[in-house]
């Protein structure tokens, strides 16, 4: 049960005949009352009640149950009820734009990009079902026919940061669906309809037989139920480096698949030959874009002596540009922090940063939830601001000599999620791309950067080597099963 706040005319502020009912009736959990305020304003938007283990348990229970029969479903039907929440969710773009913004404090670009790429990977899995699932292989028993197929995994359990709630979401139960699993989704209880009740609403709409999805809403205890839970095959989690490792520990012991995509602190190379207005540019994108809230995002910035000067002068101007405000309801660029603890840790690594030597060239500040986009140079490899990964909208920028040198400054985090190189030189550029160790790097163009195509993950400190996105998410929501058979029972007599 959900109760939105009185006082408005929904909890969004966009009154929705089909989504206010369903929440009103939604029940995720019996547990605990929470209460869930929008970051920008601190007003109240609802109140939810939390899973607890027990009913951790029994969704995954009733995912279970389910799952058998929607594997063995018609390709077709399966396929088309991933388009029909495609098409549903382009028909309430508006109310779920809007608690996207109000429960992550996203500016409208942040939050339409990632509605985008929600409906994308609702249309790339509905492609899924289609597709072959296995093959024949040679076999020295000429009699018998070999097969190697690939089968669901069966349940999956996904456990998704508030960040970018909707996408990181939707890339684990669309593809997990289509391949015909059951899916039981814990999203963080800070965005619990972007990121848990939209999912609900939308499947349920399209058709999707009763109990394949299941939304459980808590934190670390509901998280550490659904990695336990023996119904739960397979362990999807998105979120910190931290927690990641307790997941992968819990999940490890009890010999479950497990899936890891974890934080990043992402280099971003400037060479002496790149265009200098170009790079500044998308070094600010790629570091305040979302308040620097993005896993991906720019958390390095690695410049070339030559140019540094010029690369700080036009990324300080833009950091001292930028609005900070509401972005549900005024023009800015840059809402706020996602909470207090948080912020107070972006100040308390800036401060620090600042007491160890580095130079604040503008931000710092911050009025409330509002965090100024900061720029600090002077930075070591020791600099709080270059070895952890912020979250916030703070660019640490760092400068070089030698492209060799390049590297080994990129290279000298344990994360190695995404990587970026501006050279006017496309060789120089790849030469440099291609030894950073990150799972993603582009070469004149910044480190944020997705399709739902592409195997998406990192190495080191950023994941366990899984990935998602087009044919990775075979091996992610898939087993390999070799089948083989022959027309004649086979003896083992007369040894046997
Ligand atoms: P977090 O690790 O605190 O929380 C992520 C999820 O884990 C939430 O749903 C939370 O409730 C749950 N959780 C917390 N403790 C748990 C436990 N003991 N067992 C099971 N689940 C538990 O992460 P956050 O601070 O909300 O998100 C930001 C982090 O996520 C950043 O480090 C960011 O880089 C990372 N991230 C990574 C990717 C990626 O694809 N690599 C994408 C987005 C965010």
């Amino acid at each position: 049960m959900v109760t939105t706040a009185p006082e408005s005319k929904s909890a969004a502020g966009e009154k929705s005949d089909w989504l206010d009912p369903f929440l009103a009736a939604w029940q995720p959990g019996t547990g605990a009352a929470r209460e869930v305020k929008e970051p920008a304003t601190g007003r109240h938007l609802l109140t939810i009640h939390q899973s607890t283990p027990d009913d951790v348990h029994r969704a995954a229970a009733a995912a279970a149950a389910a799952q058998p029969a929607w594997a063995a479903m018609d390709y077709q039907e399966r396929s088309a009820i991933l388009r029909r929440a495609a098409e549903i969710y382009e028909q309430h773009r508006a109310e779920f734009g809007a608690w996207t913004q109000r429960e992550t404090g996203a500016h409208h670009n942040k939050m339409h990009h990632e509605q985008n790429f929600t409906v994308a990977e609702l249309l790339a899995a509905a492609t899924m079902p289609w597709q072959p699932y296995g093959s024949l292989v040679p076999t020295v028993q000429k009699e018998r026919l070999s097969m190697i197929r690939r089968v669901p995994a069966g349940v999956v359990g996904a456990i998704t940061p508030w960040n970018s709630p909707s996408v990181l979401g939707m890339r684990v139960v669309a593809p997990a669906l289509a391949l015909g699993n059951a899916v039981v989704l814990k999203p963080d209880p800070q965005t619990p309809v972007c990121g848990g009740a939209m999912f609900a609403a939308i499947f349920r709409e399209a058709g999707l037989p009763d109990g394949l999805l299941q939304i459980v809403i808590g934190d670390a205890e509901a998280g550490e139920a659904l990695v336990t839970d023996p119904a739960i095959n397979v362990v999807c989690f998105t979120g910190s480096t931290e927690v990641g490792r307790k997941v992968g520990a819990l999940a490890g012991g009890l010999l479950k698949k497990v899936s890891l995509e974890l934080g990043g602190n992402n280099p971003l190379i400037v060479l002496d030959d790149a265009d200098v207005a170009a790079a500044a540019s998308a070094g600010a994108y790629a570091t305040f874009q979302f308040q620097g809230q993005v896993c991906f995002g720019t958390g390095r910035h690695i410049v070339h002596r030559k140019v540094v000067d010029e690369y700080v002068e036009r990324l300080a101007t833009t950091a001292r540009r930028l609005r900070t405000g509401d972005p549900y309801r005024e023009d800015v660029e840059l809402g706020p922090i996602v909470n207090e603890q948080q912020l107070k840790r972006v100040d308390d690594i800036v401060k620090r940063s600042v007491e160890s030597g580095a130079r604040l060239v503008v931000g710092g500040t911050h009025e409330g939830l509002f965090y100024r986009p900061t720029v600090l140079t002077e930075v070591t490899l020791t600099t709080p601001a270059w070895t952890d990964e912020v979250f916030g909208p703070v660019a640490p920028v760092i400068t070089f000599d030698g492209d060799d040198e390049a590297v080994a400054l990129a290279n000298s985090s344990q994360y190695g999620l995404s990587g970026a190189v501006y050279s006017r030189s496309i060789s120089r550029g790849l030469a440099i791309a291609q030894q950073i160790k990150a799972g993603m790097v582009h070469v004149n163009d910044q480190t944020i950067n997705d399709e739902a195509t592409i195997p998406f993950g990192g190495m080191g400190l950023s994941g366990n080597g899984s990935r998602y996105g087009g044919e990775a998410n075979l091996d992610t929501f898939t087993e390999w099963q070799w089948v083989t058979v022959r027309d004649e029972a086979k003896s083992y007599a007369p040894t046997y």
